[in-house]
């Protein structure tokens, strides 16, 4: 998916709202891995990536860079930094994987800039419910891809929904997961822009994939409180922004931010 060709927009709001430290559940968020189990790895022979032991330094520099562009929300810097992006990649491909880049991870699809993903994360974290819980509650994610952002995901909410409509990459999504361990996270094949009804309300739900218009099952499984953040086509059609919809006790309320560009949203599944 994605990429942001537009500089950093302070959209929607002042970011620093969420305090940092009021927003870490305690016990939500995964301590990065001890050394003795990467260097078990080392041992184990796994593949090399360029990177060092498990590229822990590369991605405590890539969250760095984010902080300095602003990224402020302290939950979703501790989910960057614990998830192992260049894990959700081509080996061939790893030694990127910390970059602020999009990566392809096969059937025309990419895996998204780690500042769009950061980004959309904050913002979330700005809805009513997320504020007052200091996490995402229950998340429905449209778009799997390799599964890297569902795992983020899983690190700041109680639980994900994610929806793919490729099997092949639902399948390697499911297949990382399950070997990471990420009992939060329930993966769906299908087309998401039917969201999940049996799932809902959800507190949160974040597209990967951009259409003409939001899908109306996505605004109806949105919980009073919650938040959705998705690309959509913006008026005149000829770009991509950003939308953002809280449901409040009185109905919706719709923002648009910056210019984007993520891969279609396509109906049905295969
Ligand atoms: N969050 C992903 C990004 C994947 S790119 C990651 O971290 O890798 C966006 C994904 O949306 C693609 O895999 C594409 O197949 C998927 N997609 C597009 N339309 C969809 C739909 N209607 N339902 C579910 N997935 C969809």
């Amino acid at each position: 998916m994605s990429e942001s060709a537009k500089p950093r927009s302070r959209f929607p709001a002042a970011l620093h709202q969420v305090a940092p430290s009021a927003t870490a559940r305690a016990g939500t968020l995964r301590p990065q891995r001890p050394l003795h189990e990467a260097a078990d790895d080392a041992r184990r022979h796994v593949a090399p990536t360029g990177l060092g032991l498990d590229g822990d330094a590369a991605r405590v520099r890539m969250v760095m860079r984010l902080q300095q562009e602003g990224v402020r929300c302290e939950p979703v810097l501790q989910a960057l930094r614990a998830v192992q992006r260049h894990g959700f990649v081509d080996t061939a491909l790893a030694a990127q994987a910390y970059e602020d880049t999009s990566l392809p991870i096969g059937l025309g699809q990419t895996i998204s800039k780690p500042s769009v993903v950061a980004r959309m994360l904050e913002w979330l974290f700005l809805g009513e419910s997320a504020r007052a819980r200091g996490h995402l509650g229950r998340v429905l994610e449209i778009g799997t891809g390799c599964g890297y952002q569902a795992a983020l995901l899983a690190e700041v909410s109680s639980h994900v929904v994610s929806i793919e409509r490729l099997r092949p990459l639902h399948d390697m999504a499911h297949q990382r997961l399950s070997a990471l361990g990420t009992p939060r996270c329930r993966l769906l094949h299908g087309d998401g822009m039917l969201g999940s009804p049996s799932h809902g309300p959800f507190d949160s739900i974040i597209s990967a994939a951009g259409g003409e218009e939001l899908p109306e099952a996505w605004l109806d499984q949105l919980a009073v409180g919650g938040r959705l953040i998705a690309p959509a086509l913006a008026a005149g059609g000829r770009h991509q922004v950003l939308v953002v919809v809280d449901r409040t006790a009185q109905g919706l309320r719709r923002t648009i931010g910056e210019t984007v560009q993520f891969v279609p949203l396509k109906s049905g599944f295969t």
